[in-house]
């Protein structure tokens, strides 16, 4: 598993990408395969490689993610019809790029079990 990928290159502005938000912690961008009407990524600018590494230590970086989640939802006014946030995990969890990141989905009813 390689420590660095493609998101790298988007926090370092080395390749374009539609960022919707910036702090000094996460970055928020459209995913480039939008699964829904509105779908964007959040992520940590301090990588993260999946959910397993998830700890005491950065729970405030993956608690920010959802906080950020939350603000740009709103903002788009999502916040009342709701939507779908997910983190994909591992191979079968579906996780392609290994950097955390939640997906924010949007924009239509979506069903459960999610398969
Ligand atoms: P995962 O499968 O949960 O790891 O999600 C990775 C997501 O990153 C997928 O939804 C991809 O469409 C998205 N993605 C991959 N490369 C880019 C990019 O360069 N810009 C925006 N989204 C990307």
């Amino acid at each position: 598993m390689s420590d660095t990928t493609i998101f790298d290159k988007i926090i370092n502005k080395e390749i374009p990408a539609d960022i919707i938000y910036e702090d000094d912690l996460a970055l928020a961008f459209k995913d480039i395969n939008p699964q829904a009407p509105t779908h964007f990524l959040v992520i940590p600018k301090t990588p993260i490689a999946t959910m397993n590494d998830v700890n005491e230590e950065n729970a405030h970086l993956v608690g920010h993610l959802y906080v950020v989640a939350a603000k740009i939802a709103a903002e788009l006014g999502f916040a009342d019809d709701g939507y779908r946030a997910v983190m994909n995990c591992n191979e079968h969890g579906g996780q392609t790029v290994y950097h955390i990141h939640l997906h924010v989905l949007a924009g239509k009813p979506f069903g459960w079990p999610p398969y």
